[in-house]
């Protein structure tokens, strides 16, 4: 049903046969990340035909990980709208602003893009038992996946995450493990209980697949604005997984021939109290260092340690985009801003992005009439407990 080929290390010269069940580089460490046959998917696979198709993540499945169709575990995330944000575009001074609606997705957020493809590739190669660490959402979105997949889950989360992150992983029945400390702590807990057991841990950039599902939003984007990609993307960063998905994908569509060498300028967003990757962009780093001290009510920002943090610098770096820090004081008011202008409840994390863009467009670093996304990564409506 695909294309994939093989899995190759993103650090190192390394690469391995994608139908075994894997995660990092044995012999590097680094990411793993697939790679397709896009010379023989140019000559037969057409774009206009795949528009066609039904809108959601699988309708791109040549181009994701699942080799047979009924390992599909799928929960109808994918194909969330770009939506033009006029009233708030001129509130800014901007012409051409747009939202990509990730927060339409199930469980509320853009994580079910990446749970939908890791769970179902896992499954595919034999996988029923899954260990995960996150900040909350990705917690919430493994749990409802794999339930839908009669697999189990193993959920690791920060003890003060939001309530209704603990809410939506106890309701599936999975075992949820509250961790003293962040996403990194949860990440250190939930490797020490996998030892000696078969459970498959879909850490973020540290299996193969996550990363495919979120780069269908880089497909979604060209096939929304006709193939012509926009100027700008406002991304909230974490992990980076979006981030380094979308800038795969654009390179992957123009191998296809379905896009030109236009590529935006990337955005990413991260909080001033935990932006390990707006500082080592701008001090020319080639790599992030770990964030001390991580601090911010945007939960899905609280990453300090990203093992894709080479990956997001180069997609900002090739792009000539930006990292940009707001203050988490600024994050209630831009989304009640995004909220009375368009009608859009978003998280904290898509308010990051508004509020960056309010930076951007003063600093001049945008245009007015450049066409400007930014994403919500997630719906308002999966409440922070700090508002
Ligand atoms: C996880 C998350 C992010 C960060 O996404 P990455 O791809 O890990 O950088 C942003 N917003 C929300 C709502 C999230 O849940």
């Amino acid at each position: 049903m695909n294309y994939l080929t093989h899995l190759e290390a993103a650090y190192a010269p390394h690469t391995y046969d994608p139908d075994q069940l894997i995660r990092l580089c044995p012999q590097s460490g680094s990411p793993l990340l697939p790679r397709y046959d896009l010379a023989k998917a140019a000559s037969e696979l057409d774009r206009d035909e795949v528009s066609q198709r039904p809108s959601n993540l699988w309708r791109f499945r040549e181009m994701l990980p699942v080799r047979d169709p009924q390992y599909i575990v799928t929960l109808g995330e994918g194909g969330k709208p770009v939506l033009p944000l006029p009233r708030l575009g001129a509130h800014f001074g901007l012409h051409q602003l747009y939202m990509k609606d990730e927060g339409q997705n199930p469980t509320g957020s853009f994580k079910a893009l990446g749970l939908s493809a890791a769970v179902s590739r896992a499954v595919e190669l034999g996988v029923t038992e899954f260990v995960i660490p996150t900040a909350g959402n990705a917690g919430g979105a493994l749990a409802a996946y794999a339930a839908r997949a009669g697999a189990k889950a193993h959920v690791y989360m920060p003890q003060d995450a939001p309530r209704i992150n603990v809410l939506e992983v106890q309701m599936t029945g999975a075992d949820l493990h509250l961790v003293a400390g962040l996403i990194n702590d949860a990440g250190r807990e939930a490797a020490e209980a996998a030892k000696g057991t078969n459970w498959f841990d879909v850490s973020t950039l540290k299996e193969p697949y996550r990363v495919e599902g979120k780069k269908i939003m880089g497909y979604e984007l060209a096939l929304a604005f006709g193939w012509e990609l926009p100027d700008v993307v406002i991304y909230p960063t974490g992990g980076g997984t979006g981030l380094v998905g979308m800038w795969k994908a654009f390179d992957e569509m123009e191998k296809l021939g379905w896009i030109g060498s236009h590529r935006p300028r990337m955005v990413a967003v991260q909080a001033e109290g935990c932006a390990p990757v707006v500082r080592a962009f701008a001090e020319g780093k080639a790599d992030t260092e770990a964030w001390q001290g991580a601090a911010t009510i945007a939960g899905g920002l609280r990453v300090p340690v990203a093992i894709g943090g080479r990956l997001m610098l180069t997609a900002l770096r090739e792009s000539r985009g930006t990292g940009v820090a707001v203050a988490d004081a600024q994050l209630p008011e831009a989304q009640r801003l995004f909220a009375m202008s368009e009608g859009v409840f978003a998280s904290l994390e898509t308010a990051a992005t508004v509020a960056a863009l309010s930076k951007l467009v003063a600093e001049k670093w945008i245009h007015p009439d450049e066409r400007v996304v930014i994403f919500n990564t997630g719906s308002g409506l999966k409440l922070s407990d700090s508002l």
